[in-house]
């Protein structure tokens, strides 16, 4: 039967202390034990269902921990206090110095910076490759190699990595697949294509307010209790742990999200068929010219779409800007950077987002200065958002009708 990502989350049930509809909040940081004899077995790991110290779990960081891996299919989950407090973690468990990693070269910015800058002081090599060609990929592995490292919808250029066949090239060597799937909660379930490890940053879609950062690893039970061991832990030890008051806010969060990612998709799916009938340049996966169409219509779980990101490119880092405030001063959006708000939300990556990769390899991959990432909102007439963002785009001369005529 089809993995249905919702009915999985739908079908949990919390209640609070008294009867609540919501679970309680666990507003402690430590916890008494009845014998000394069961603290000392739960620092060994061995005492099921007891807690220690909120750095390592609590109640309401379980409850959504749980919810999130009914959501990916995995065994369990843990949440962290960030997307990269969930990154960073996963990666340093997994490999050692003198290991090696393979990571798409189209990332977010910030883990970019991590294996670019960072874990190469720690011994930890990473080969950036265009995820998209599997040839390379494979040509890319070495006897270190412990990680491939993608994002399912790739930020910002919305490349479609194909997990399936990368999950196949990970087993047949022996290796990890972590895929990042902040982009595209619920349409596409790595887990179930063959990913060993799926990470979401909470701060986007997920909890959909931008009211927190929050993040998540969904994986095995093993791989859990590893991040989460009090003696090498990466997640325990580096300490990047979610308040619990939080993790109750985001579990209410993600009650919608089914709702929203619905609307989030047919807006982007509206207004990308528009820009590009307009003549301008546009990339949105769930058009028939974005090259991974295919892969990502193969990939995903229908009814969710193609998700909320969309980019066009109107050729230079000036107009940019200048459609950016434009469109800001009609209200049609803010200029910021982060994603899945009910609010369109627009930058430039080239200057904002990515400008941790070298102008050089932003060249080289194809991020262009013109370009403009756009997290398409859940506005309700978005046939009247269009013909206002095209009446901007006409105001500053960026249609290509008006550039002939
Ligand atoms: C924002 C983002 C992150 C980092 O998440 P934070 O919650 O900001 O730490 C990682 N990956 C992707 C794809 C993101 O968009």
């Amino acid at each position: 039967m089809k993995f249905k990502p919702a009915n999985s989350i739908q079908d949990l049930q919390y209640f609070g202390e008294f009867g609540g509809v919501n679970p309680s909040i666990s507003d402690s940081s430590t916890y008494t034990f009845l014998s000394a004899k069961t603290m000392f077995d739960t620092f060994e790991g061995n005492a099921d269902g007891c807690y220690l110290y909120s750095r390592h779990s609590s109640p309401s960081n379980l409850y959504l921990g749980e919810a999130l891996a009914a959501m990916e299919g995995t065994e369990t989950a843990t949440v962290t206090a960030s997307g990269m407090g969930a990154i960073t973690p996963v990666l340093l468990q997994l490999c050692q110095s003198g290991d090696h990693i393979i990571s798409s070269r189209t990332i977010y910015g910030g883990t970019y910076a991590f294996l670019k800058n960072f874990t190469p002081r720690l011994g930890i090599e990473t080969s950036f490759v265009d995820i998209t060609r599997l040839d390379i990929v494979e040509a890319a592995i070495n006897s270190k190699t412990k990680v491939i490292y993608c994002e399912s919808v790739s930020n910002p250029l919305l490349e479609v990595a194909d997990i399936k066949s990368l999950a196949a090239l990970a087993q047949k060597y022996d290796l990890q697949l972590v895929v990042d799937n902040t982009f595209s909660p619920l349409s596409i379930s790595p887990a179930k294509l063959g990913a060993n490890v799926v990470i979401h940053s909470l701060t986007k879609f997920i909890n959909g307010s931008s009211d927190t950062v929050g993040g998540v690893v969904c994986g095995t039970q093993t791989f859990i209790d590893q991040l989460r061991n009090v003696n090498d832990g990466a997640c325990m030890l580096l300490g990047a742990t979610m308040d619990s008051l939080r993790a109750s806010s985001i579990l209410k969060n993600l009650r919608t999200l089914h709702i929203r990612m619905k609307t989030h998709s047919h807006n982007a799916m509206f207004l990308a068929k528009r820009f590009q009938e307009d003549g301008l340049k546009t990339v949105y996966p769930g058009l028939v010219t974005h090259p991974s169409h295919e892969i990502f219509t193969k990939m995903m779980n229908t009814e969710y779409g193609y998700g909320g990101m969309l980019t066009i490119d109107v050729g230079s880092i000036d107009n940019a800007n200048a459609l950016m405030e434009l469109m800001q001063k009609q209200n049609l959006g803010y200029l910021a950077v982060s994603l899945g708000f009910y609010k369109t939300l627009f930058s430039a990556p080239g200057s904002s987002t990515s400008s941790e990769i070298p102008e050089e390899e932003q060249k080289e991959m194809g991020l262009s200065n013109g370009l403009i990432r756009f997290s398409i909102g859940l506005d309700n007439d978005i046939e009247r958002t269009y013909q206002q963002m095209k009446a901007c785009m006409k105001q500053l001369h960026l249609l290509p009708e008006n550039q002939y005529f």
